[in-house]
């Protein structure tokens, strides 16, 4: 990841936060991890780069998410070119509909494990087969840093903007607090792998954006 420095690639990066995420349940907040509080919202990300527009994890329904990218950019969804799940909990990919003409991506370790655990000919195992798996890189520029943990197979991704290394880190970050406390929601499929996750996020970013919070700076580790 020390290679991403802002080099090999055309066009400066350009993002933005379509939504800022929040929880179900936060227990940074004195509630109770055993029910439900509200509906949750992931953050949802936009990044401009050499051409391609990419949505990261359309958080809200196709017709909301389609409102807020207009509100938040003005772009139409025949604009945006990618969508990204940094990992396949609905609460992420619920606006994917929205973007028909874009290309649709997902990390292959994620695929791979999703496809052993959803009901054959559901929505999700048809979902699972539009979906495009990529590896270390979404495209030139945009690294993706393996996070399992929250998930068996999430991944974040990462680029450099104006000097700074962004990680787009999905639920790898739950929130601030989660990150500073190097906590994990209580959803975690390998708690272990989380954390170890959290260390390597905070080893190489200068801004998280997390899963379900604003983004913020880090004093890399
Ligand atoms: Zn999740
Ligand atoms: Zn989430």
């Amino acid at each position: 990841m020390d290679a991403i420095d802002g080099q090999g690639f055309d066009g400066p990066i350009k993002w933005d936060v379509l939504t800022i995420g929040y929880l179900s349940r936060n227990k940074f907040w004195g509630e109770s991890s055993d029910k439900g509080y509200r509906s949750p919202r992931c953050t949802c990300t936009l990044i401009r780069t050499n051409g391609r527009t990419i949505i990261v994890d359309p958080s809200c329904p196709p017709e909301e998410m389609l409102q807020v990218l207009d509100q938040r950019t003005g772009l139409k969804a025949e604009q945006i070119t990618d969508v990204f799940l940094t990992h396949f909990h609905g609460d992420h990919r619920y606006g994917i509909e929205a973007f028909p003409h874009a290309k649709w991506f997902m990390p292959e370790r994620e695929i791979e494990h999703c496809r052993g655990q959803v009901p054959a000919e559901s929505p999700e195992s048809l979902l699972l087969t539009k979906l495009i798996p990529v590896d270390r890189s979404l495209m030139p520029g945009i690294e993706i840093l393996p996070t399992p943990g929250h998930s068996k197979g999430h991944g974040s991704l990462v680029f450099a903007c104006e000097g700074l290394t962004v990680v787009v880190a999905g639920d790898a970050a739950m929130t601030k607090d989660f990150y500073l406390a190097r906590d994990y929601y209580f959803n975690t499929t390998d708690p272990e792998a989380a954390v170890k996750s959290i260390d390597g996020i905070a080893r190489i970013a200068d801004i998280i954006v997390p899963g379900h919070d604003n983004y913020f700076m880090n004093k890399r580790s």
